[in-house]
């Protein structure tokens, strides 16, 4: 038992813990720990202060929801605050809640609706007379984000609501989780990867950063989805939550299949456990299953306490974590030079794979939980996929266990390795490194950079190690004869991957633009980048003022490009490219297209492409792309919830294209 004092001391310091990681959760999106480890220091503060109540205060963390908003977005008041959701860990807790509900209700089975609980954002939507109005994030739950330009570009809000809203309420709020499916997440980790920019470490992150922009088109393409979970405007006629679900999905919003009625709290805790592995056949990821009073009338009757309302418990799905032993610490070198740590771990199954391999991001990650060979470690998979080392059982150390120290030269070519000033990443400096080579290489021939089918990573591996490519340029000399002492290599193969490399010279300017593999310039940069220079040696000369005159280039991704097109080496790749043939240039508008001369406004949502990619493609076309309508307007493009540019331009009698109209102009044939 704690004495007075000790128990304040712990707490104190389980307070200010608990803050740091809210911090780095809420704000930098960036958390240092496992929710299962939030999880556990957030519970044993709530033990203590339950035990010590006179410790007790109403700026700890157990009282409060989230963290205040970052001024930056511009701060909004929740008229009805947002709050958190207490917590049941397993069944024994589910039943408390019920039986916490039936005494004060004096009901004998109560109603309950449960409902996935999406691990993304918090958001709420007001739409005045079925017009979206404002969004903002939960913030502290009294004041948060106004977020609404980032939220129009999400395609599931809709921007106008559906059906007769002569009934409803002027003003209606709903809240929702901003989330990204896990194909999405996956995809902008790798784009990440390859750009050298910091990857997030699960879809929840990524979510939050990405509505959390000052720059809406960056949140535009990151495809992130919406599902409501509630309504906080009374309703006239609706008396309780589940039909209030339905109610919303008529309405136009998009609402999780999922949620399902039950009669008392036996068979809502079977559900909730069926997701205990069902959770793995979904898209997206849960952290748990809500599950809520469905009265709308005993759920105000019931109320709130400090940050979370009585009527609704988060049963939060156990990770599964398991004890293993790190065997060895190995490093592996990225096309940008980037040396990462991984630990080599006793093969152990978790989740339904067998994990070996965990990546222990940095040399800071590794002093901070301070790992060491030998070690026995605690893992599971962050987001249900990734592999990670909790932390390691301190207990089990026997003394043998070896430090590990980032490798002063780079593993694989002994050049020297620096850490900048700033940055958490050791990189090997070297340009004749045959690792970034051989990772360079395997990145030109992506199916998203030159697309040049055929090129598995051990083929790559080889030809780099046989001094076959020297650098990427080297692929477009390779001849049939070249190829056919490979291992696993036979004439037709060799013969295949002649012809595919030859056709690869002709893909767009874009892809080869990627394909150089320049340091934050995706997959979307090197479209704006082809579609304003149009031109590889115009690129290549293009100045700092220049660059960042153009949308979506700030300094750091100008200077990039500068510096890259500075350094010999890479001039004389591109010199070597454009010697075998590769495609150079844009292509050249056609006069006779549509499009040519012609002015274009958007509006609304197109289902199959973003806003950007349509005017980059009416601008390919000789059209001029505007934001906003006038009598010169020649057409307006309406897409999905268009907004008022779309009465603009019935009120001027500017023609208005359906999006499959559109699409027909563009001559491509609608997607989906
Ligand atoms: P919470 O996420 O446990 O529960 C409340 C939230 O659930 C709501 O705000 C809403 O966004 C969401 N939700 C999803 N689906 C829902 C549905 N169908 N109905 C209602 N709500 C739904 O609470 P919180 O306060 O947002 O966060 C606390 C949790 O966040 C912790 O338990 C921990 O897991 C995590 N956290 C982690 C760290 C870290 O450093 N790793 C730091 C802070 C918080």
């Amino acid at each position: 038992m704690l004495t007075l004092q000790d128990a304040r001391k712990k707490i104190e310091q389980l307070r200010e813990e608990i803050r740091r990681h809210d911090y780095l959760y809420y704000v930098l999106n960036q958390p240092e720990i496992s929710d299962s480890e939030y999880d556990r220091l957030f519970r044993e503060l709530l033990k203590l202060e339950e035990e010590f109540t006179e410790l007790r205060t109403s700026d700890s963390p157990t009282q409060r929801v989230g963290v205040g908003p970052v001024e930056a977005f511009g701060v909004v008041q929740h008229t009805i605050p947002m709050l958190s959701l207490a917590n049941a860990f397993d069944e024994g807790e589910l039943n408390a809640f019920d039986e916490r509900i039936r005494k004060r209700a004096e009901i004998s089975k109560i109603d309950y609706v449960a409902e996935l609980k999406i691990d993304g954002l918090a958001v709420s939507l007001i739409y005045e007379n079925g017009i979206l109005f404002r969004g903002a994030t939960r913030g502290d739950g009294y004041r948060g984000e106004d977020i609404t330009n980032n939220l129009k570009t999400v395609k599931r809000i809709p921007l106008r609501l559906h059906g007769d809203l002569k009934h409803l309420p002027s003003r209606l709020e709903v809240r929702g989780e901003v989330f990204m499916h896990w194909n999405d997440f996956e995809r902008l980790n790798e784009e990440r990867e390859k750009t050298g920019e910091p990857v997030f470490a699960n879809p929840r992150n990524a979510s939050a950063g990405s509505v959390r922009q000052l720059d809406s088109r960056i949140t535009a393409q990151r495809n992130l989805d919406i599902f409501i979970y509630g309504c906080d405007s009374e309703v006239p006629g609706i008396k309780n939550h589940f039909e209030e679900l339905q109610f919303l999905k008529k309405l136009g919003f998009h609402l999780n299949e999922h949620s399902k009625l039950f009669h008392g709290i036996d068979d809502a805790i079977k559900y909730c456990k069926a997701w205990h592995e069902e959770r793995r056949n979904l898209s997206y990821e849960i952290d748990g299953i809500v599950v809520k009073v469905n009265d709308l009338a005993l759920q105000r009757e019931l109320g709130t306490i400090s940050r979370s309302p009585r009527w609704a418990v988060a049963y939060k799905l156990p990770s599964t974590e398991v004890t293993t032993i790190v065997e060895d610490i190995q490093v592996s070198v990225g096309r940008t030079g980037a040396i990462t740590p991984v630990a080599v771990l006793q093969p152990k199954l978790i989740d339904g794979s067998v994990v070996s391999r965990a990546t222990l991001h940095n040399e800071d990650e590794i002093k901070r939980k301070d790992i060491r060979i030998g070690d026995t470690v605690l893992v599971h998979k962050a987001g249900a996929v990734i592999p990670e080392v909790i932390s390691v059982i301190i207990s089990k150390r026997s003394g043998k266990e070896k430090p590990f120290h980032m490798p002063q030269v780079c593993p694989r070519c002994g050049s020297k390795a620096v850490r900048a000033e700033g940055e958490a990443v050791w990189r090997c400096v070297s340009s004749a490194c045959p690792a970034q080579l051989k990772e360079h290489v395997k990145h030109f021939v992506s199916r998203r950079a030159l697309d040049i089918e055929g090129f598995g990573d051990a083929l790559v591996d080889q030809m780099v190690e046989k001094g076959l490519v020297k650098d990427v340029s080297d692929l477009y000399n390779l001849k049939v004869e070249d190829l056919l002492p490979l291992e696993r290599m036979g004439k037709t193969l060799a013969e295949k991957l002649a012809k595919r490399i030859k056709e690869s010279k002709d893909r767009p300017l874009a892809r080869l633009i990627y394909a150089l593999g320049i340091r934050h310039v995706g997959e979307h940069l090197s479209e704006v980048l082809a579609s304003k220079y149009r031109d590889m040696d115009k690129l290549s000369k293009a100045e700092n003022e220049d660059l960042v005159g153009t949308p979506e280039i700030g300094p750091e991704i100008a200077q990039s490009i500068i510096e890259y097109f500075s350094v010999e080496k890479n001039l004389k790749i591109i010199e070597k490219l454009r010697r075998e043939g590769l495609n150079f240039k844009e292509k050249e508008i056609t006069r006779e297209t549509p499009f040519a001369g012609k002015s274009f406004v958007i509006t609304g949502i197109l289902s199959a492409m973003s806003r950007l990619e349509a005017e980059n493609r009416i601008k390919e076309l000789g059209g001029r792309a505007s934001s906003s309508v006038s009598k010169n307007t020649d057409f307006v493009v309406a897409g999905a919830d268009p907004g008022s540019k779309y009465d603009k331009a019935r009120e001027l009698g500017v023609k208005i294209l359906g999006e499959d109209e559109f699409f027909k102009m563009l001559g491509i044939n609608r997607i989906g």
